[in-house]
């Protein structure tokens, strides 16, 4: 354990103890206590109050049966959960996943993260998350719709527009939101906002589906700004192929990069040219296709079978879009040996924590996820917003509110990790600066 302080090597202990089978967990909760030492030895009170050992348990843990009827007629059962970690600071926020690998640990891994990520937006919103072992590949959109139904009939009386806001993640996008909402509305006979992620015609906000994307971008540039670099003719490589990638792509490539390999699952492409994200969100969001399909719009591109190869494509910038763990220490040797001074996170925790730890010792700017990707949640939040407002903004409304987000959330984490004495460590700076606000509000709300 690489964590010194005895106050919080003894509430990981007792996480270790308690949970020893939720690896991603015990891997989240790790890397933001080792970053909390300076604070807690700075304020003893946290102790008294047993703040830490309050803030590593969820609120809240709801896990269900999701039963549905397939094409075929016959009845398939999945498990849904719904993590509701922390409500300090506002109402629990945070997306659904619809994944065969999703369980309890992955769950609250997010969950957990997600407390530290929406304070940083400077928004009203506490942290949660949830989703389902299902997998949507490869199903009818009525098997889709009847799982989405199915899944809302058991979720919807722990949700509500002031207790708990869920929005997408990974295989959950604008379809499911729409049939989840359908079925909230019903059994609810209520019009609220209680999902984000919806479409325009129904209380989605504009920007949203390009959120993430775009505010990593958005935060990249000022971490590369603020080193006297910039994202103008520089490569470019993002892992995964889904909704953070593509916009991050369309983003990057605005500010002036190139956007050189792309993957999903299966493999990777590299098109030196730069890759169109037009052309990936039709084989994405339209076809549903494989990433290999690219090559009958591009076919000078190559494609490799496998997308952990896609580290060793030589990039200045590198943008882990896809999934947990992603980004193993191999490949982070792959990505410095190549010159890359960059790497901030889109998906969720997809660097490995030696991975991490060789990036920022051989000196590449290394934005953490909490901060780098929490665009998605901050337009989620000002989803949430218009929608208490009954006021829908314009797209150059939302997208310049998501800019000063995202460089804000930049400064924050800047300065947090230089006043604790570690300067230019974001991942140090993301977890303190986002630590502080909901520290602050659960001791004024008493032992709750
Ligand atoms: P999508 O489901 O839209 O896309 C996920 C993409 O990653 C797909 O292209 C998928 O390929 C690919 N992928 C999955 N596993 C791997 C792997 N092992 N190697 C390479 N590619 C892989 O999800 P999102 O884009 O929404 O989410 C991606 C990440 O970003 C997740 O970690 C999510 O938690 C995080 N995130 C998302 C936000 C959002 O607003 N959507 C907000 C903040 C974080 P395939 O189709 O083959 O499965």
């Amino acid at each position: 354990m690489s964590i010194k302080n005895a106050y919080l090597q003894g509430v990981y202990e007792g996480l270790t103890q308690r949970y020893p089978e939720q690896k991603e967990f015990l891997q989240a909760a790790e890397e933001v206590l080792e970053s909390l030492e300076p604070v807690v030895a700075a304020h003893p009170e946290y102790e008294a109050a047993g703040l830490i050992e309050r803030m590593v348990e969820p609120e809240r843990v709801v896990m269900f049966r999701v039963p549905w009827v397939d094409d075929a007629g016959k009845v398939q059962v999945n498990r849904g959960y719904r993590v509701e970690f922390n409500s300090a600071i506002g109402p629990y926020k945070g997306g659904l996943r619809f994944h065969p690998s999703v369980n309890l640990s992955i769950i609250k891994f997010l969950g957990f993260e997600q407390c530290f990520k929406n304070s940083l937006t400077g928004l009203p919103m506490g942290g949660g998350k949830g989703g389902s072992d299902f997998d949507p590949h490869g199903k009818s959109d009525a098997e889709v719709m009847r799982f989405c139904q199915s899944f809302m009939t058991e979720l919807y009386r722990h949700i509500g527009p002031n207790t708990d806001v869920p929005a997408g993640d990974i295989g959950v996008g604008g379809r499911e939101i729409g049939y989840m909402f359908g079925q909230y509305k019903r059994i609810c006979n209520e019009f609220t906002g209680v999902l984000t992620g919806k479409g325009i015609p129904y209380g989605g906000s504009l920007a949203r589906t390009e959120a993430t994307g775009y505010g990593l971008c958005y935060f990249t540039d000022e971490m590369l700004k603020a080193n006297g670099k910039s994202f103008q003719g520089a490569k470019v490589v993002i892992s995964g192929s889904g909704n953070v990638a593509i916009y991050a792509n369309q983003k990057a490539t605005q500010l002036g990069a190139k956007v050189i390999a792309m993957s999903d699952s299966n493999g990777y492409i590299v098109d030196e040219n730069g890759i169109d994200y037009k052309v990936m969100k039709e084989i994405k969001e339209v076809k549903r296709a494989r990433i290999k399909t690219y090559l009958d719009y591009v076919p000078s591109a190559k494609y490799v079978e496998g997308s952990q190869g896609i580290w060793n494509v030589a990039c200045d910038i590198a943008l882990p879009c896809a999934t947990q763990n992603e980004l193993p220490l191999e490949g982070a040797k792959a990505l410095v040996a190549n010159g890359c001074y960059a790497v901030a996170e889109g998906a969720n925790m997809p660097t490995t924590p030696d991975a991490t730890a060789y990036l920022q010792e051989n000196g590449v700017l290394f934005g953490p996820a909490k901060a780098s990707n929490a665009g998605g949640v901050a337009t989620s939040g000002l989803e949430m917003s218009q929608n208490s407002l009954r006021l829908a903004w314009t797209f150059e409304e939302v997208d310049a509110r998501l800019h000063d987000i995202m460089v804000n959330i930049y400064k924050n984490t800047a300065a947090a990790a230089e006043e604790y004495g570690m300067k230019g460590n974001l991942v140090a700076g993301a977890n303190i600066a986002g630590f502080q606000k909901i520290a602050s509000a659960m001791m004024s709300q008493g032992v709750v």
